[in-house]
């Protein structure tokens, strides 16, 4: 089974193009993980995904434990087979499910007790049993498992947090690589699997250099930036990956967790950041929104009624190169599934495409034109 590396082969500023190998395939990067939350991402097929350009897709291990259950899952090969997606797969650890929980945990040294969602059952989630529920799944990332707190917080919070992850972050090592020697009881169902460590420090910059430093000392394959997601400011949210990303070892990729409007990904790309997920493009296709080279376009609006152009003109995917504002306006309103789908397709095309086209522009050294030229053409606010 080939080993977890990876190799940056085109720079222009702090942005990197590079190559990821896992031990089931290679991805482009930067690159971006469209979230498969419970083994599937909605409303797609794994053929639809590899058509959008997908390489890489993301599961959600709080969802997965608590249905089917890691167990089940290992006895039927593991998450690929188990799926049906021979490409790479992330897992996250459960820490931000957890946090976003709310009422129904409780976070203590040892480990974070919540209670399921679906029926109220109560559930002890340890930096250990977070490793060994990943082993089982098999992805081929594995996240340690972490504390996320709400922001803006203040810095004693953000500290307190802060050095309890960088603990449970030594504990999941110590599992993770006890299991590479001695797996009994639990199924390792791909001992290719590579652990990411996590930074955390919520917008306390000090915090993140502090993190930064005990984290890569501990010693993980590659390092993501968590607690950025609940950022409401996308400058803040740059300041802080600004400040972080550079700091990360430069011979292994950079993720920045849960992060992703189509801006964000350029502007955190420009400060070093490799990988990306976000549940926006699919989670907003069902609920109507589609992105564009224009910006957002809401289709459920009335003036797409008899508009018979494609969703978006300069789009090369499945859903615009057929249909029409109109019908697929028509599907959203008749609750028809294949609305979903269709609108899916088109999002992580866009965003799929925004990735090459950012590759593209650093190998060519135009990375910064780029930039340039989405900011005059996209915009956060909606035009239509
Ligand atoms: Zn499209």
């Amino acid at each position: 089974m080939p080993e977890f590396s990876f190799r940056v082969t085109a720079r222009e500023g702090l942005s990197r193009r590079g190559e990821l190998h896992t031990p089931h395939g290679t991805v482009q990067t930067p690159a971006f993980m469209p979230v498969g939350t419970r083994g599937a991402v909605k409303a797609v097929t794994g053929q639809q995904l590899r058509d959008t350009g997908a390489e890489i897709i993301l599961g959600n291990t709080y969802h997965l434990y608590l249905k089917p259950g890691d167990s089940l899952i290992a006895r039927c090969g593991g998450l690929h087979r188990f799926i049906g997606w021979d490409g790479p797969i992330l897992t996250d650890s459960g820490g931000y499910q957890i946090f976003s929980l709310a009422a129904m945990r409780r976070i203590r040294e040892d480990g974070a007790e919540f209670r399921s969602h679906l029926d109220g059952s109560l559930h002890h989630l340890t930096p250990e049993r977070a490793t060994e529920i990943q082993a089982q799944l098999g992805s081929d990332v594995a996240m340690v498992l972490d504390e996320c707190i709400a922001t803006p917080a203040p810095a004693p919070a953000a500290r307190e947090a802060m050095e309890r992850s960088v603990r449970w972050a030594r504990r999941a090592r110590d599992r993770f690589l006890q299991l590479r020697d001695s797996p009994a009881p639990i199924a390792v169902t791909n001992p290719g699997q590579a652990q990411f460590g996590i930074v955390q420090g919520a917008t306390h910059l000090d915090l993140r250099t502090e993190s930064v430093q005990a984290t890569v000392d501990i010693g993980f394959e590659a390092y993501a930036i968590g607690g950025l997601s609940v950022v409401e400011s996308p400058d803040v949210m740059y300041e802080v990956v600004g400040h972080t990303a550079p700091r990360l070892p430069d011979d292994r990729p950079r993720y920045l967790m849960g992060s992703g409007m189509p801006d964000d990904l350029i502007e955190s790309v420009a400060r070093g950041v490799d990988l990306f997920d976000c549940v926006l493009p699919t989670r907003n296709a069902r609920n109507g929104q589609l992105f564009t080279r224009e910006g957002p376009l809401s289709i459920k609006n009335a003036r797409f009624a008899e508009d018979m152009s494609p969703p978006d003109p300069q789009c090369g995917c499945y859903t615009c190169a057929r249909f029409s504002r109109a019908y697929l306006r028509h599907l959203f309103l008749a609750g028809e599934m294949t609305g979903a789908t269709l609108n899916t397709v088109h999002n992580l095309y866009f965003y799929l495409d925004t990735m090459r086209r950012i590759r593209e522009a650093i190998l060519f050294g135009t990375f910064g034109k780029l930039r340039q030229e989405f900011h005059q053409t996209y915009s956060r606010r909606p035009h239509h």
